[in-house]
């Protein structure tokens, strides 16, 4: 991958001129998923595309995560600012059904959250950064992480001090990552301050009861009905409980007791997921359905064990830099592109754990072919997602106009 600059080019027709490597990098990527915090064939797909740039490499040891480090050489500037760019390298252990040309050749494994463009697009950015280093001062880290879906990979990248240290006062300055929405509209960005994606922790509930003949439950200890007693309430603690403008969600996904018509179990076992938009309200539901599922249980003299495991914490998108976000979309890309969304989303993100210790945003790209009714498009997470590849430029041009931007501007 190569950009040449020119000292009036701007960034996106710059970026355009890079469509043909990072779609080839993106379907390169595509076509050899690979899944977790092991990902080595897509970091060496990244080395090389960007073997050429002087980029001081940071890897390991937990995962093939890889940090691009790139210096500016703006004469007469001397911002310190140091700005990560976030791009996820992972795939999904699901089949393809897109009958793409460059579809998974790996068996159950497919980028249908988009990952494949999120590294291409942060190649390309990271060429056009590289080329007009003449232009900015101070330091991108290009942050290429395995493990988005649901492994951790951004804390583990951090426990490896990739991202230097809080208490050293080394981590970079702002952090921003785009996701991709394959049904939202044609290039139009989203963002908002505050929480744009939830925490999602998993719940596992154990009833302990007592079995014996479903003729005669006096003698035994039925946890079934407990159980249930336990899902239905819990609906009840998340409505009565808790702020209808700072929500939470719990699910019970699953329930499972029993063997046949006539036998009343031991146990019951229940697994969900809780869902919260706040780290306040995130640790009262911890607390708050411990409470109540040994209650229930307590009060029917049977045991329940809750079992939590924390997921991603709730992703936090620093005002100032939803606001820069906006003034880079709209200058780059025109006033209509951006677009503030009313409300956060209940899925999750591990760049979450980034914007813990850093400010910063994420934002959506939306990749519905153009002219197309985005509404019909497949979203993430499905066997027969699409992107537009038309829109990864733009992808590209947006992440290196944020670096650039927030190095010459801050916040
Ligand atoms: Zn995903
Ligand atoms: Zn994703």
């Amino acid at each position: 991958m190569r950009a040449a600059a020119t000292a009036q080019d701007d960034l996106l027709a710059q970026a355009r001129r890079l469509a043909t490597e990072i779609t080839g990098l993106r379907r390169a990527i595509h076509a050899e998923p690979e899944l977790g915090l092991q990902t080595p064939r897509t970091r060496d797909k990244i080395r090389l595309a960007l073997g050429h740039l002087p980029i001081r490499w940071r890897e390991g040891p937990s995962t093939t995560g890889l940090v691009g480090v790139l210096q500016g050489r703006a004469p007469n500037s001397r911002s310190g600012r140091r700005v990560l760019l976030r791009g996820d390298m992972d795939a999904l252990p699901m089949p393809e059904d897109t009958g793409l040309p460059f579809a998974s050749t790996i068996p159950n494994t497919m980028h249908a959250c988009g990952h494949d463009a999120h590294v291409a697009m942060l190649a390309g950015a990271a060429e056009l950064l590289a080329a007009r280093a003449d232009r900015w001062s101070g330091e991108v880290l290009l942050m290429f992480q395995p493990g988005e879906e649901g492994w951790h990979g951004a804390r583990f990248m951090l426990d490896d001090g990739l991202l230097g240290s809080a208490e050293a006062g080394t981590l970079p300055d702002a952090a921003f990552a785009l996701h991709v929405m394959p049904n939202a509209p044609h290039g139009l960005v989203g963002g908002r301050a505050g929480a744009l994606l939830a925490s999602a922790d998993m719940l596992d509930i154990t009833v302990q009861g007592a079995g014996g003949h479903a003729s005669m439950p006096h003698q035994t200890r039925d946890p079934v009905p407990v159980a249930c007693e336990i899902v239905t309430a819990l609906q009840t603690l998340v409505t009565r409980q808790f702020d209808a403008h700072d929500p939470v969600v719990v699910t019970i996904a699953r329930i499972e007791a029993g063997t046949t018509h006539n036998v009343i179990a031991d146990v019951a076992r229940l697994k969900g997921t809780m869902r919260s938009l706040s780290p306040a309200h995130r640790a009262r539901l911890h607390e708050a359905v411990t409470r109540l599922a040994t209650g229930i249980a307590a009060a029917h003299d049977m045991a329940a064990e809750v079992t939590i495991t924390n997921g991603f914490p709730v992703t936090l998108c620093d005002p100032r830099a939803v606001d820069l976000g906006e003034r880079v979309t709209r200058d780059l890309l025109g006033a209509e592109a951006f677009r503030r969304l009313d409300a956060p989303i209940m899925g999750a993100e591990d760049f979450a754990y980034v914007l813990d210790l850093v400010p910063g945003a994420m934002f959506f790209l939306g990749f519905a072919p153009q002219g197309e009714d985005w509404t019909q498009c497949c979203g993430i997470h499905s066997p027969r997602m699409m992107l537009d590849e038309s829109v990864m430029p733009r992808g590209a041009a947006l992440l290196a106009g944020l670096a650039e931007r927030f190095l010459a501007e801050g916040f």
